[in-house]
């Protein structure tokens, strides 16, 4: 199946695209690995691409988009691909629908993750991570046993700097301004699945096969 994943930061995208893999056996593709990937085996648009990200600047659309095209052509989307972070622009969207048509790869289902503002702020601001072995905890809704430490590794937990309102302020507006029209493109074509991801994963998680199940 061809997806696309979108949900704010704290909206738990991460946890479920791990699991919509594992089920579906196919890659997740976030722009971010792309790009490293890309750079990596010195391809042309990686090269690019490169030449931007080492200036500081943004890659333009049109080679994000050529770089997309290349990744999705590889022999492990065979079964289908869970994009996540692209497309970033409706700009974006617009180019990926004649590539995605090219190489008979369209998108069949957008899945998008929402969160109640009040719950993504509680999220997010009271993450706590391991500076060790990474893992996460949640002042209010996962707390350490001990404070400020980890149940794990017993290594101090940090507050990351992006991690507070004053950030997420800035992720969410990013969101409104540039994502917002992303899904609504998609939700004129009749592809978006809104999905409740306020609950505990397991059960968002639940919601999100069930759909993916009634789509097979
Ligand atoms: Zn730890």
């Amino acid at each position: 199946m061809n997806i696309l994943i979108s949900g704010a930061a704290g909206s738990g995208k991460s946890t479920v695209s791990r699991e919509i893999i594992k089920v579906y056996d196919i890659p997740h593709i976030s722009t971010g690995n792309m790009f490293r990937d890309a750079m990596r085996h010195e391809t042309e648009v990686g090269l690019q691409a490169k030449s931007y990200i080492d200036r500081g600047m943004l890659v333009p659309d049109d080679i994000v988009v050529r770089m997309i095209k290349e990744r999705l052509q590889q022999p492990d989307c065979q079964k289908g691909y869970l994009l996540d972070g692209f497309p970033r622009t409706l700009a974006q969207a617009v180019a990926f629908e004649d590539i995605a048509a090219e190489i008979k790869r369209p998108v069949e289902l957008v899945l998008n993750l929402s969160v109640e503002l009040d719950a993504l702020i509680h999220r997010v601001v009271d993450r706590r991570v391991c500076e060790n072995c990474k893992a996460i905890y949640n002042l209010e809704y996962m707390p350490p046993k001990i404070e400020n430490t980890c149940d794990l590794c017993g290594s101090p937990l940090n507050h990351r700097s992006d991690d507070t309102l004053e950030q997420l302020v800035v992720r969410l507006k990013e969101y409104v301004f540039l994502t917002k029209p992303v899904l609504d493109y998609y939700m004129y074509k009749g592809l978006v699945k809104y999905v409740d991801a306020t609950p505990a994963p397991d059960i968002v998680i639940a919601s999100v096969l069930d759909i993916l199940r009634s789509m097979e």
